[in-house]
């Protein structure tokens, strides 16, 4: 089967073309640089391809040239939407240095005139852009399939880039008999394949991470960047539910005490600042696997899968104590801010319902008993409470004893 290479060319064109179109209108719509720098890559190529045919022309010597400079650049950009991509838009920058490069040795180096080094050169920055967009898609993106898919077809760019600078710098040209005259075929129908495939996994990846950012948002507090109370639910409820009697789950319920008085004595805004400093002082005593939420307000909750009475006992008495003496340090404030929490086990419940109805009533408690401490239900006392209509608790600040 013999094909024109003209015909890969008109259709490398039209290919690249119709990518950098999608590109373009994805964003107009949402405005990602990442897809800015996708659009511009698939562009260059496309301009790349057009200039090829004119390679047997007069002006095949300049026209050669400036197609080779337009495939650097489309690899270059490439790799800028992905550094863009994972959140390295200041290494953006570094797309246009291969391109550069492949200029100064074309203009102003002997060995420019032989095609192996032509190739060599070219096809060395083109494997390092390819193996830098793979690298930087496994180490700084989160880790979904998608993720790895496009990492593997760059991987597989940059291998293919490789073979190529090999075969150019061992002598093994496109018209060397081995390649049976398919060189320069292979080569564009890789080109052809491999941008219909970066194309559409491209344009799914910023999908999915536009998507993943929507979802975040939604599960966000605005003001503390905690999770908010639908996202803490739901959470949660899974959590809680693989809770076992090993592998007990703790809540804490956190109630900054007598916010209205600090928001009425030094403004809406100050009392913001507290609820911002707050919760940076608990995110600093959470683990990877704690589940801390805003539920509303000043009231805080924060799950511990895993963590006992004596764990979740542990940790609430030393945000307790690490709030309380960092408000200390606020002038403004006059006096310290603190908080109360109320602590309970699924030890005590069955499901996240029961349990934050237990944790309320422990917060309930510290905060009767003068707020600014730590009260936890225990099974003996929530056997106690069972019989009664409001539930008693041990408390483990204060001074007074932990009953573990
Ligand atoms: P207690 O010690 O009993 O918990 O008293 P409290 O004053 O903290 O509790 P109360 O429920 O009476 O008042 C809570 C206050 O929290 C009232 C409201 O103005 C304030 N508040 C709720 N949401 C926000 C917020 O987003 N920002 C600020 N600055 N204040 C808030
Ligand atoms: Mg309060
Ligand atoms: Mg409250």
């Amino acid at each position: 089967m013999l094909i024109d290479v003209d015909t890969i060319l008109v259709l490398l064109i039209g290919t690249n073309l119709i990518a950098a179109a999608v590109m373009f209108a994805e964003w107009l719509r949402c405005r990602d640089i990442a897809l800015a720098w996708f659009f511009s890559a698939f562009l260059a190529l496309s301009m790349s391809a057009a200039l090829l045919p004119l390679r047997f022309s007069s002006w095949g010597v300049p026209s050669l040239g400036a197609a080779i400079v337009l495939v650097l650049l489309g690899h270059g950009m490439l790799f800028s939407g992905v550094a863009a991509f994972c959140g390295r838009p200041n290494l953006a920058k570094y797309g246009v240095v291969g391109a550069a490069v492949w200029l100064v040795f074309w203009m102003f180096s002997p060995l420019a005139d032989q095609q192996g080094w032509r190739l060599a050169l070219s096809s060395s920055i083109t494997a390092i852009y390819s193996y830098a967009g793979a690298h930087f898609l496994l180490r700084f993106a989160s880790r979904s399939w998608l993720v790895q898919l496009v990492a593997g077809v760059f991987a597989l760019r940059a291998a293919f880039s490789v073979a190529r600078g090999v075969a150019a710098a061992t002598g093994l040209d496109f018209n060397h008999p081995l390649l049976a005259g398919y060189g320069v075929t292979i080569v564009l129908m890789w080109g052809l394949w491999s941008t219909v495939l970066l194309g559409h996994l491209l344009l799914a990846l910023t999908h999915e991470s536009r998507e993943s950012s929507l979802v975040r948002l939604a599960e966000t507090d605005a003001l503390t960047g905690a999770d908010n109370r639908r996202a803490f639910v739901l959470k949660g409820e899974a959590i809680v539910a693989q809770s076992t009697s090993l592998e007990e789950t703790a809540l804490l319920m956190l109630d900054l005490d007598h916010f209205k008085q600090i928001n009425d004595e030094h403004g809406h805004a100050f009392g913001d600042e507290i609820l911002k400093e707050f919760a940076e002082i608990v995110r600093r005593h959470v683990g990877p696997t704690d589940s801390f939420a805003r539920l509303g307000g000043e009231e805080f909750a924060l799950l511990l899968p895993g963590g006992n009475a004596a764990v979740a006992a542990t940790m609430a008495e030393a945000i307790r104590l690490d709030f309380e003496s960092r408000t200390r340090g606020v002038t403004s404030l006059g006096r310290t801010a603190t908080v109360s929490i109320g602590v309970a086990t699924t030890r005590q419940a069955a499901d996240l319902d029961e349990l934050m109805k237990w944790a309320d009533d422990a917060l309930y408690l510290a905060k009767s008993k003068g707020r600014n401490r730590v009260e936890m239900i225990t099974p003996a006392v929530r056997k106690a409470a069972s019989s009664a209509t409001k539930a008693t608790s041990q408390p483990v600040s204060k001074g007074l004893a932990y009953p573990v």
